[in-house]
């Protein structure tokens, strides 16, 4: 994945909090007894609870990764004077990040236009550790997610150098694309009135709403990633940029995630879908991208 060389970057998407700390504190996300909402919070990582009410913590075997993190490969600055182009986004990571905001947003943009539709832009929040928002104290360890209730996408960048150590997925640039479109999914999700639609459920399994929830923002991550390059910002995607998409969607898949962490797969607890579903629908946006192929919400997912 490349982007134009002089693509001028929009920085106004993104906010940096990654200066501000929080000090020390509970984790007010996580936990059982959250409802769809609740959930859609939970982003790539969150079987990593077990599914039971003891939070967001990590199982005790994953515990120390918490300090092993590494850096992300640059370090945090005023990304108004850091990613001004796309030769930029080639290589920082948070310039990265930015420029595959504006793409997204670029794209749903023009598919709400073109359906008469007011596209809301959603910042993007880097932050660091621990941050307030919307639905409730986050910290880094319920990985990337969206929150409605503010309408902002919330990252801590170290993620990326988690899902290496936890799940071995190369930090490639277009798996961390394929994060951040994700999330952008659910943002058009809510502004297509789904969450409103769908109301508080806690509902699990292979076929709950939760799962194909999440599906579906996979499938919107796909078709994206269809346009990507019609957006401008983005000048190359290769197959290879797909399969590592691919690659990180099986990677995160609950099947997966449970059989790493528990040693076993409790279907009825899924809450993001398998590997194999994660992936089918990624690939169906990929390959034929237009969201009317993203219905997840009717037959067999
Ligand atoms: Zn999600």
């Amino acid at each position: 994945m490349r982007f134009r060389r002089n693509a001028p970057l929009d920085t106004g998407q993104v906010r940096d909090a990654r200066g501000r700390s929080m000090g020390p504190g509970g984790v007010a996300v996580g936990g059982g007894g959250l409802g769809l909402v609740g959930l859609i919070i939970y982003i790539l990582i969150s079987v990593l609870s077990n599914g039971g009410a003891s939070g967001a913590g990590l199982p005790p075997q994953l515990a120390p990764l918490a300090e092993q993190r590494v850096s992300v490969n640059d370090t945090p600055g005023d990304i108004d004077q850091n990613c001004k182009t796309g030769q930029d986004a080639n290589e920082r990571t948070d310039c990265r990040i930015v420029a595959v905001v504006n793409s997204v947003q670029k794209f749903w943009n023009g598919v709400f236009e073109r359906s008469k539709r007011q596209y809301m832009y959603s910042d993007t929040v880097f932050f660091a550790d621990q941050m307030d928002t919307g639905c409730g104290t986050a910290d880094s360890q319920v990985g990337p997610f969206y929150c409605p209730r503010d309408k902002l996408v919330y990252i801590d960048l170290g993620f990326f150098d988690d899902l290496q150590s936890r799940f071995g997925v190369g930090s490639s640039a277009f798996v961390q694309a394929y994060v951040i479109a994700h999330e952008y999914g659910h943002h058009v999700q809510d502004q297509l009135g789904l969450f409103e639609k769908l109301g508080s459920s806690n509902e699990t399994g292979p076929e709950s709403l939760s799962v194909r929830t999440e599906l579906q923002a996979d499938c919107y991550a796909g078709v994206w990633a269809a346009h990507a390059v019609e957006t401008q910002l983005v000048e190359e995607l290769t197959q290879a940029d797909i399969n590592d998409g691919l690659d990180a969607a099986a990677a995160i898949g609950d099947d997966r995630i449970q059989q790493q962490t528990q040693g076993q797969v409790n279907p009825e607890t899924w809450t993001h879908g398998s590997s194999e579903q994660r992936r089918r629908w990624f690939s169906r946006g990929y390959e034929q991208g237009k969201p009317a192929v993203c219905d997840t919400f009717s037959g067999s997912i």
